[in-house]
Order: structure tokens, then C-alpha cells, then sequence
């Protein structure tokens, strides 16, 4: 798992969100419990995490299930809602990869027809629609962090060619991606601020 989708998971096991309930089983190493990511007892600190794509993994890993989260029970929002967190964080870690509702579907072995429906009904939009968003975001993200090259951001949220990039960017945005940068240089003084606008920005999920 790389790194940026462990922040974003923690994120929401710290926010107690179920958003990976079901998706994902937190293993946590001081205590051998394993809970779901929504689980209500006192966040662990992340060194102390470790996540499990099943909860059979985390109990053949010897942990126990938590008497609080009972994350061996089917989740409140059902297994629907697991399936379109599945394909959010698919997308979160294919980003710079060529990533089609085929690709989509045959990483969770359903039919393309049965995820875009699904997906659909439990988010508003298509898997497309959320693929192009999340770059997006990345890509403000990264901009507005202001550590990497444009080429290599634009090739980070899936665009070989930097001028594609910039092209794409713009249509999405209304600003190429210098502008961008520069209009969120002038804002890096309160970090705090920029981020909770991003985090408005990015809606409810
Ligand atoms: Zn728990």
C-alpha cells in the first residue's frame, strides 16, 4: 500500500468514518485487536497499525476480534458500500496507471456492468467521473505542496506527456497548472487554512 493511501485511511480512522469498513481491518499491534476502521475506542497511534484487507487475515495474524467494533459482522451500510470504497481506494493507488471500468472490475472480479451500476447508486457518479476527480485532487495537491516538478505530477495522476497534462488540467480547472501553483504559493503562510479548504473541496468522502 503506498503511503498516501495509508494517510487517507488513517485519516478516516481517526475521523471514525466507515467509509473502509469492510474494505479494510485495522490490526492494531499494541493490543492484538483487530477493529473496523469505524471502530469508536480511542484512534491508535499509526506506528501501531497494521491493515488487513480481510479480517481472516488479521486472525490468522493472531489478533482478536475487537468486543466493541465486532468487526466479524457484516457492516451497517452492507457489502455495496464496501465494494464502492474498494474502487475509491483502487483508484487512489492507480492514479498514474492506465485504469479503465474493465480494469476496475477484473481487480474486484465483478462484471463491468454491475460495478458501474452499483458504484453509481452509492455515489451519485461513475467510477470515470470519480477517477478524473481524485486526479485532480492529487494533482491540486501536489501543486499547491509544491515539492515536485509539473512533468512529474502530471505523470504522478496518469499523463505521459506534460503538455497533455497542462491541457487537461486547465479544461478541469480554468488555470494551467503554473497558475495554479502560484495561486496557492501565496496562501503556504497559513498551511492550515489551504488545507481545510482542500478538504471542503474534496467534498464528503
Ligand atoms: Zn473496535
Amino acid at each position: 500500500m503506498n503511503p498516501e493511501m495509508f494517510d487517507r485511511i488513517y485519516e478516516s480512522i481517526a475521523k471514525k468514518e466507515s467509509t473502509y469498513d469492510g474494505v479494510f481491518y485495522t490490526g492494531v499491534l499494541t493490543t492484538k485487536i483487530v477493529c473496523r476502521p469505524s471502530c469508536r475506542a480511542r484512534t491508535p497511534k499509526r506506528e501501531n497499525i497494521k491493515l488487513y484487507d480481510s479480517f481472516e487475515g488479521a486472525i490468522r495474524a493472531g489478533f482478536r476480534p475487537c468486543k466493541r467494533c465486532k468487526p466479524e459482522e457484516p457492516g451497517p451500510h452492507g457489502p455495496d458500500a464496501a465494494l464502492a470504497a474498494k474502487v475509491d481506494a483502487l483508484i487512489g493507488e492507480h492514479l498514474s496507471e492506465r485504469v479503465t471500468l474493465k480494469s476496475l472490475a477484473a481487480a474486484l472480479a465483478i462484471s463491468p456492468y454491475h460495478l458501474q451500476r452499483t458504484y453509481k447508486r452509492l455515489v451519485g457518479h461513475s467510477p470515470a467521473v470519480q477517477l478524473q476527480r481524485a486526479r485532480i485532487e492529487a494533482a491540486q495537491q501536489m501543486l499547491a505542496d509544491g515539492k515536485n516538478s509539473i512533468a512529474e505530477i502530471g505523470s504522478a495522476v496518469g499523463f505521459r506527456s506534460p503538455s497533455h497534462f497542462a491541457v487537461w488540467f486547465r479544461s478541469e480547472t480554468g488555470l494551467t497548472p503554473s497558475e495554479y501553483r502560484e495561486s496557492n504559493a501565496s496562501h503556504r503562510e497559513h498551511p492550515l487554512d489551504s488545507k481545510s479548504s482542500r478538504a471542503n473541496q474534496g467534498g464528503n468522502r
